[in-house]
């Protein structure tokens, strides 16, 4: 698999930032370095006009600098739509730290780089993404307040990734309604690819409701606790997108809706966790409307855990959290109808709506 990056050999070097294929008018990319904690970070804002910049930080161990900018400018723009299309006042904003999170990480590294998103005085507030825990958001909370995702019992709103999971499960419910007139999942075969953190928690509502689950991840422990735990099933071919299967949840990274998978890709559904499934948004988006493919478009159903960390911000209860994660249900269905009635593809049925609401805030504020 591909990461949420266009492969470095593909990315143009000409042009460092403003050039790049990921470049969207993001409004300021921040650069962050620091000799003794080791620490390299990309801080990317996307847009501000709803409100601060609210994005997860993701560490991961990139091959090369160019696929982490990548990276972080795909991810910051996706939260544009993100924040947008589920009614919060809310920028687009993320950050890439390079590095294994698993050897890398330290308390030093994290509050260096809390240091860094405080210095951007709440124009960016961060969270966690791949690589974080809420161990680690406590850290940053010591240094700035511009952090969301942090424990409960230091008044935060705790892991967003059950939230997540229960958005991604109410807009995997919606696309079944919209394809199969049934939003019951009992007996469809559904493979859930990552089972960390969202995937896990959405096996557990998957298997709840009677589906057959079949679970991928490269850590095999993993594979086995979440398989005896819930009784799914374990993947062990080597090419799951040629698998029958009704629907495809991918819940780990980026970009596995690309040249080589899409023709394979038998599920009828593709609706999951992961950010930026569609490797090129246009093209594949296209190709799977052609193929007569529901593709729940990720930043609609991934909102669960946003929803939460706003939470925090705005001082709503978990009883509305949850009212909220559930209205996924409603957007998805609105979202995939008005695709099919204008012939265009999911994907920009959702990016219209959510750019059509920030240009609207837009004219208010001028
Ligand atoms: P996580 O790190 O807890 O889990 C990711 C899982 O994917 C891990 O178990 C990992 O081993 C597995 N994985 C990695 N590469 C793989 C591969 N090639 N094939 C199969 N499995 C692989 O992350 P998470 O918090 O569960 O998030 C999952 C995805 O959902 C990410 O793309 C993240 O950006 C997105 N997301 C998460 C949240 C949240 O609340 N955590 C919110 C919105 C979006």
């Amino acid at each position: 698999m591909t990461l949420d990056v266009i492969k470095a050999a593909e990315i143009k070097k000409a042009d460092p930032v403003f050039g790049q294929l990921s470049f969207d008018n993001h409004e300021q990319v921040v650069f962050c370095n620091d000799k003794d904690t080791g620490l390299k970070a990309i801080i990317g804002i996307h847009n501000t006009v709803l409100g601060p910049a609210l994005g997860g930080t993701r560490m991961w161990n990139y091959a090369n600098e160019w696929e982490a900018l990548n990276d972080v400018l795909r991810l910051s723009r996706g939260m544009t739509f993100k924040a947008a299309i589920t009614g919060l006042n809310l920028g687009g904003g993320k950050a890439v730290i390079i590095g294994d999170a698993k050897t890398q990480k330290t308390p030093e590294l994290m509050k260096k780089f809390g240091e860094f998103v405080h210095s951007l005085s709440g124009k960016y507030i961060t969270a966690e993404d791949v690589g974080m825990e809420t161990a680690d958001m406590d850290l940053v909370r010591e240094v700035t307040p511009y952090v969301t995702g942090i424990s409960e019992d230091k008044g935060g709103a705790g892991n967003p990734s059950p939230i997540t999971a229960y958005g991604v499960y109410m807009g995997m419910k919606a696309a079944a309604k919209f394809k199969f007139g049934s939003d019951i999942l009992e007996d469809k075969i559904v493979y859930v690819q990552g089972i960390g953190h969202v995937g896990e928690s959405l096996v557990e509502h998957l298997t709840n409701e009677g589906a057959k689950v079949v679970i991928a991840d490269i850590n095999p422990e993993r594979l086995s606790e979440v398989s005896q735990k819930y009784g799914a099933t374990i993947y062990t071919g080597n090419d799951i997108y040629s698998e029958k299967m009704d629907i495809y949840s991918p819940c780990a990274l980026g970009a596995t809706i690309n040249d080589e998978t899409i023709y394979k890709l038998k599920a009828q559904i593709i609706a999951g966790a992961a950010n930026n499934q569609l490797a090129t948004e246009d093209k594949h988006g296209a190709i799977l409307q052609e193929r007569g493919v529901v593709y729940a478009p990720d930043f609609l159903i991934n909102a669960g855990g946003i929803i939460n960390v706003y939470a925090e911000l705005e001082g709503y209860d978990k009883q509305e959290i949850m009212r909220k994660t559930e209205n996924i249900y409603n957007t998805t269905i609105e979202i995939l109808e008005s695709a099919a009635k204008n012939g265009i593809t999911t994907n920009h049925a959702a990016v219209n709506i959510a750019k059509n609401r920030i240009e609207e805030r837009k004219k208010a504020n001028s």
